[in-house]
């Protein structure tokens, strides 16, 4: 090992070898700019495509957001990004209304739009694939990481172990720091519930992401030019139903197919308390508080039923990343500081600037 790599002053400046576990938007966006920065970087994600809660399900009736639904855009440096997205992205009319549910009585109130809601075209994960294309030699697909080590040959860098395809296993060394863009489970895991680093253990153990059952449900009948209107007027809810708290036309999305579908999200608690539960139970309850909400009592042609472990931020990091420039190792994602596809963009940049 050379004596000039080892030396902090020169180590800091010359370009160096980044791993980073995950490929949704914060990971992406970090990978992205340590590229742009000089950086080598080698992107490891578990699914066999990018995005990872920017998901987006392809049904033989269109498409579903199967995760997040929209985004909103508060922040320069995100709006400027955007920018370089070679405009996949476009407003949705989502029409947006409040259902409320005291007492099993449904009433709508109609929600102010106060900024603008985003989606990427054909679906949401588009925005993070279009990112992630430039890079595709730095990306390993359908790798998860299983552990994190110190490196065999250079005690100073790291080594990853995954697993791929077919369980076939790998390790991957010389890397001079690993910045964890997965969310805090997967990081707890990671780190060894601190056996890698207390320091950055510690930090996360107090952050908590609640769970989120998903129902996509497709009318594709209603598309006939006899029955061309099935349910309510608005296109995306939220509600206070003891079971579902988002509902979203997916077809009203701009370049969507156009038959009738809808993306429903159960809240958080109901997720937690059926998070056991087998999908075609979970289906059968949200199909039943969707009727309740919307009138719509007509028998899906189509329905998948999907569980997210780890949804929605409920306490944050209060950070907007982790670096333990000692150790070499960081984490980024929404969790950070909220539960926002922009949280995450936010999160991802801000540690690749702290590192590069
Ligand atoms: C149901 C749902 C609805 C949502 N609705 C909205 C919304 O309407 N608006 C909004 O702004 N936000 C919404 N969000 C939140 C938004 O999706 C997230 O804030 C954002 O996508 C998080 O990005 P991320 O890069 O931090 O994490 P992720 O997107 O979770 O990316 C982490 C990646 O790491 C990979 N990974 C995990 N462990 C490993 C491992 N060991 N090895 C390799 N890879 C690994 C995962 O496969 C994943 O691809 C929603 C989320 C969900 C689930």
């Amino acid at each position: 090992m050379s004596q000039r790599r080892n030396d902090p002053r020169t180590r800091n400046r010359s370009p160096r070898h980044f791993a980073i576990v995950g490929a949704g938007i914060a990971g992406v966006a970090c990978a992205r700019t340590l590229l742009q920065a000089g950086h080598r970087v080698t992107v490891f994600e578990r699914a066999k495509t990018v995005g990872g809660r920017m998901a987006s399900e392809a049904t033989p009736f269109g498409r579903f957001d199967s995760g997040a639904q929209y985004f909103t855009v508060r922040d320069e440096r995100f709006a400027k990004a955007l920018e370089t997205a070679g405009g996949i992205c476009k407003r949705w009319s989502a029409n947006l209304v409040r259902v409320l549910d005291p007492h099993g009585r449904v009433a709508e109130a109609a929600l102010p739009s106060l900024e603008a809601h985003w989606v990427a075209q054909p679906g949401m994960d588009a925005l993070v694939t279009v990112w992630a294309a430039p890079m595709a030699e730095h990306l390993v697909l359908d790798t998860q990481v299983r552990r994190i080590e110190r490196d065999a040959l250079d005690a100073s860098r790291w080594q990853l172990r995954t697993e791929g395809e077919g369980d076939s296993s790998h390790v991957y060394s010389g890397f001079d720091a690993v910045l964890l863009a997965v969310p805090p489970s997967a990081a707890r895991l990671l780190l060894g519930e601190g056996s890698v680093s207390t320091a950055l253990a510690e930090r996360i153990e107090p952050v908590r992401v609640a769970p989120c059952w998903t129902l996509m449900i497709a009318f594709p009948q209603a598309s006939q030019p006899t029955l061309s209107y099935l349910g309510p007027q608005w296109n995306a809810a939220r509600s206070t139903h003891h079971r579902i708290a988002w509902m979203a036309r997916e077809s009203s999305k701009p370049g969507r197919d156009r038959i009738e579908r809808w993306t429903l999200q159960a809240s958080a608690e109901w997720s937690a308390e059926h998070l056991r539960d087998d999908p075609q139970r979970v289906e059968a309850k949200l199909l039943r508080a969707f009727s309740e909400i919307t009138g719509i009592r007509a028998t899906p042609s189509f329905a998948l039923a999907r569980c997210w472990g780890e949804a929605k931020t409920q306490v944050p990091l209060g950070a907007p990343f982790l670096w333990d420039a000692k150790t070499g190792l960081g984490a980024a994602g929404d969790w950070c500081t909220g539960h926002r596809v922009e949280d995450a963009f936010l999160s991802g940049l801000q540690l690749a600037l702290k590192v590069a």
